[in-house]
């Protein structure tokens, strides 16, 4: 059990307080599996009728859900419900326990049938597998007597703590009502941590020490700092959640253009992933588009889209952000980012293997027919020198070959760095370029030979690593020399106190989710670029991520 006023410790990746109750995700039940599973003929009815209750019971708390809720999240529970009382289920469930199985097991062995039948019809079938589970899990808790199992559905604000969260998770997260979330698991890029970014909830990731904290215990979330303490004084709890509901208002009402206190600009700018993504990300104060991934248009594409039709997809960004920076990034297909028509099946180690630029090694033409259909968009849009970069740009001559190939379309080149290697030698590759945008999130799982996906992980994918910083430093300072521009455009763009650290060390763009645009912008607003420049120089000393941080938010916040 826990300590009264104890603060639990983890990475800061959404900041904001909340004070509330906490509640835990609940996790799955353990499948029955053993030589239980099967019963008398006499008792075969009663089972059936267990059946039958469970998931009368399982369907109506999904449908009165769904009817407290609205939009996106209704429809998701309304369809959860139908699935559960479908007919097909009932049938291959019935026919499982007239055979003997118990109602738990007939469960799962139903829903097992189901699932590879989806999965055999694959498109949007297969993509309910992941409900079909949902279902699953419901039910047989509801028959072992267990807790409803995943995401709490509250009355009253909670603080919601969870191993972590997958995307399923989350079509019912009501910023109205969770007032933070606090994983054990999770890192700066994991799913829990991009959705509390989107949703503008208070978020803590990586807090291994959570597991004590009873269901109930009132707890202050800090964001920023990176903490939950439990057992915290209420009086000033509320009172330190009130001024941080004065600071959100603040940030709701920044509206750029990004600059420090004195004066020095920074292109304060959004990630987008196709014209939908960025006509919503063009209503936040981001002065245009730093980081538009192509890929993420192409994630269900059987096949490669003609220059043509590529062209309508990108015109529709360049259309969103008309006369402002616009940069494209070109197909960085491959590892965590499948696209079905350029497919590496064979990999042992697809973050190492052929992915971004090393895509036209096998297939030159892919990258040739993207630009084609990036030149023709930029033309449509009356853009005089559309921006292009590539990702995962491991040599010199990888940048110079891609440079070519885009100033023969009158294209202007730059590059991704995600790779060490191109921060190491930036100058060398800042000679063949125009500009260089920094992925923190693939240049820190590549410095620190962390899976950026591996939640167990989350401690080194932290881009506050001293090594990646001092990786940072030497590509600003190569921008700086060459006079040419260098952004950044992964997660840590979108963290306040590290964008102020990043500016300091002489980037002059920041690319982020667009709903972090403000509170950059703000933050950036508050302090000088000497004390930015002073914040970075301390934090270069730092040995440790903690100790970066904590150096940053003492001379910063
Ligand atoms: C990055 O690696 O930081 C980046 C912006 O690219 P992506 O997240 O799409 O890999
Ligand atoms: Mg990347």
């Amino acid at each position: 059990m826990i300590d009264t006023a104890t603060a639990i410790t983890g990475t800061g990746v959404v900041a904001g307080l909340g004070y509330a109750p906490v509640q835990w995700v609940k996790p799955a039940p353990i499948l029955p599996l053993g030589h239980d599973r099967l019963v008398g003929e006499a008792l075969r009815d009663a089972e059936v009728t267990r059946w039958k209750a469970a998931v009368e019971t399982v369907a109506s708390r999904l449908t009165l859900r769904a009817a407290t809720n609205s939009g996106a999240a209704a429809e998701v529970l309304g369809a959860t419900a139908a699935l559960a009382t479908d007919r097909g289920l009932q049938r291959a469930a019935g026919k499982l326990m007239a055979a003997g199985s118990t109602a738990e097991a007939a469960t799962v062995d139903s829903i097992a049938q189901f699932i590879v039948k989806f999965e055999k019809l694959g498109g949007l079938m297969a993509e309910r597998v992941t409900d079909l589970g949902d279902i699953r899990n419901r039910v047989v808790s509801e028959l072992l007597g267990l807790p409803e199992p995943g995401v709490p559905t509250p009355v009253a604000p909670i603080i919601l703590l969870a191993e972590d969260l997958a995307p399923a998770d989350t079509a019912t997260l009501d910023p109205a009502l969770i007032h933070g979330i606090a994983t054990r698991l999770g890192g700066p890029t994991s799913h829990t941590a991009i959705i509390a970014r989107q949703l503008g909830i208070p978020c803590v990731v990586a807090a291994t020490d959570l597991q004590d904290v009873p269901d109930g215990a009132m707890a202050l979330i800090d964001g920023a700092a990176g903490t939950v303490e439990v057992g915290a004084d209420p009086e000033q709890a509320e009172a330190k959640v009130q001024a941080d509901a004065a600071r959100r208002a603040a940030v709701q009402s920044w509206k750029g253009p990004g600059r420090t206190q004195d004066g020095t600009a920074v292109e304060v700018l959004a990630n987008v992933q196709d014209g939908a993504g960025a006509r919503a990300a063009a209503k936040y104060p981001a002065a245009g588009v730093g980081l538009f991934r192509t890929e993420l248009c192409f994630l269900s594409a059987a096949h490669e889209p003609s220059v043509a039709e590529q062209a309508s997809i990108y015109s529709e960004v360049l259309a969103a952000f008309p006369g402002q920076k616009v940069v494209i990034r070109t197909l960085d297909a491959g590892s965590d980012k499948p696209v079905p028509f350029v497919v590496h099946p064979d990999e042992e180690n697809p973050a190492l293997g052929v992915r971004g630029i090393r895509l036209g090694n096998a297939d030159p033409g892919l990258l040739e027919r993207q630009l084609d259909g990036i030149a023709l968009a930029a033309e449509q849009q009356g853009v005089a020198s559309a921006k292009v970069m590539a990702p995962m740009i491991a040599t010199v001559d990888e940048a110079r070959d891609f440079a070519a190939a885009c100033r023969q379309r009158r294209l202007s080149p730059g590059i991704m760095v995600e790779v060490p290697s191109a921060a190491l030698l930036a100058d060398a590759f800042l000679a063949e370029v125009d500009f260089m945008s920094i992925g923190t999130n693939d240049l820190t799982q590549y410095t620190m030979a962390a899976d950026r996906m591996a939640p167990s992980l989350a401690a080194l994918t932290d881009p506050w690593q001293p090594a990646v910083l001092r990786l940072i430093r030497l590509a600003a300072a190569a921008g700086t020399s060459a006079q040419k521009p260098v952004g950044v455009c992964g997660e840590a763009a979108a963290d306040p106190l590290l964008a102020c650290i990043l500016v300091g060390l002489g980037l002059s763009s920041l690319s982020m989710a667009p709903n972090a645009v403000a509170a950059v912008g703000l933050q950036l607003e508050s302090v000088t670029l000497e004390q930015c420049q002073q914040g970075a120089a301390a934090v270069l000393r730092c040995t440790t991520a903690r100790e970066a941080r904590s150096m940053a938010r003492e001379l910063l916040s």
